[in-house]
């Protein structure tokens, strides 16, 4: 799960990280109280979605020479008319696709004298089986970029989960920055309440770009992103308070009360699978014949009729879906039960695309004998292949 910038930083600053005061508002008629209530005299107008790369990003309705969705403003006038500008339209930036994001509430913050900007995130290194801390001295840009082109640039220091960060982790970590004076001494406590808050909250990203160095020597989170481990969600009620379904997919939140993986993608076929493998397999098999599945979708082991119905609703309400493929082996998964919701389903929301299905393993004579008196205009098939081969051809045909 994802959170807002905003929300990121009324969290870290629970834990004692140093961030600006902010506001933020939700209708251009509150921006005014919003940035009288700070101290002025330069204010940040920043919009609040669930992607970077704001500040460089474009506004769909506005002219291509419009400011992007992160704008300084020089008097509590310009943040009115900022915010106005803003709130309502559509921010399509590097990471939301073209798309893009609705801007349904904005950040105003203080604004801060920057002297450098510096990039340092927190994330769960495989590797390593430890939480580490990656920085740069070149933070506020693309840090893809950088990894790219010059990767020296980035240090990964992990941290030992017996010993937290020690003072020995902070003066890596600094000394990868270049800081010095007040920034190190901030450094001392910033590193340590980050990495708190990481494992605390049970984070699974949390990326500042940038950190600054003040013009007057201290450090400061400007911008933050975090991602929570939605296994651990059930320990952080408070947390799931801050999810905002409006930045989430309608057919994966529909999912999610189903208890289904299901990832919403671009493509035209529709998948049922069982297994996340499987589901994987079944995607790429799609692609190697020359088409795109519209969605992951691992309807889990032991799923009942209900909860298959309910999968393939999701799939066909997406007005993309040309063709669905229904790939299960049924091992756990019984073939009837596939059967069963696959035409409960059909009866509920009717069939307008090819659908082709690939029984396999458990109750398949059974269930094939339902799909065969359903009278439903089912294409069969007998393998994987056979069966990627038959929805391509269908959706293309
Ligand atoms: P994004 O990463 O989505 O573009 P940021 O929050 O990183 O958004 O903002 C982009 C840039 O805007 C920053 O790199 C910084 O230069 C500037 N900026 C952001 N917040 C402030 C602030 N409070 N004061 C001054 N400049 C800011
Ligand atoms: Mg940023």
């Amino acid at each position: 799960m994802n959170i807002h910038e905003h929300q990121a930083k009324a969290l870290l600053k629970d834990y004692g990280a140093p961030v600006a005061a902010g506001v933020a508002i939700f209708s251009a008629d509150e921006a005014e109280a919003a940035a009288r209530s700070l101290p002025g005299p330069l204010y940040v107008v920043k919009s609040q979605i669930h992607a970077g790369g704001r500040g460089k990003g474009k506004f769909k309705e506005l002219s291509p020479d419009a400011k992007g969705g992160v704008r300084l403003a020089k008097s509590v006038e310009d943040v009115v008319a900022n915010a106005r500008e803003m709130l309502g339209n559509t921010l399509v930036t590097k990471q939301t696709g073209p798309a893009g994001k609705q801007v349904n509430r904005l950040y105003i913050e203080d604004g801060a004298d920057i002297a450098r900007e510096l990039y340092c995130s927190l994330l769960v290194d495989r590797g390593t089986g430890r939480v580490s801390f990656v920085v740069s001295t070149e933070g506020g840009m693309d840090i893809e970029a950088v990894a790219a082109e010059t990767p020296d640039k980035i240090v990964t220091v992990d941290i030992d989960p017996d010993k937290g960060v020690t003072d020995a982790d902070v003066a890596e970590i600094s000394s990868a920055l270049k800081l010095e004076g007040d920034a190190a001494n901030d450094a001392k406590s910033l590193f340590p309440i980050l990495y708190k808050a990481f494992t605390e909250k049970d984070m699974s990203l949390l990326e500042v770009n940038p950190l600054i160095v003040m013009d007057d020597g201290h450090l400061r989170v400007l911008d933050a992103k975090v991602s929570f481990d939605n296994n651990a969600a059930f320990r952080h009620e408070d947390i799931a308070q801050l999810r905002d379904l409006t930045e989430e997919d309608a057919k994966e939140i529909e999912a999610s009360k189903h208890d289904l993986s299901y990832v919403a993608l671009d493509g035209n076929i529709g998948c049922m699978v069982n297994g996340a493998g499987l589901a994987m397999a079944t995607m790429d098999i799609i692609k190697l014949y020359g088409a795109e599945p519209a969605n992951f979708l691992d309807v889990g082991g032991g799923a009942s009729k209900e909860k298959v119905t309910a999968a393939f609703k999701i799939i066909t309400a997406d007005p993309n879906v040309e063709g669905i493929l229904v790939n299960i082996f049924g091992g756990i998964m019984r073939c009837d039960v596939i059967a069963e919701g696959v035409i409960a389903a059909v009866k509920e929301v009717g069939l307008k695309v090819p659908l082709v299905v690939r029984l396999e393993g458990t109750r398949v004579k059974e269930g094939k004998a339902i799909l065969d008196q359903s009278g439903l205009n089912v294409i069969s098939a007998d393998d994987l292949d056979d069966a990627a081969q038959k929805i391509v051809a269908a959706v293309k045909g």
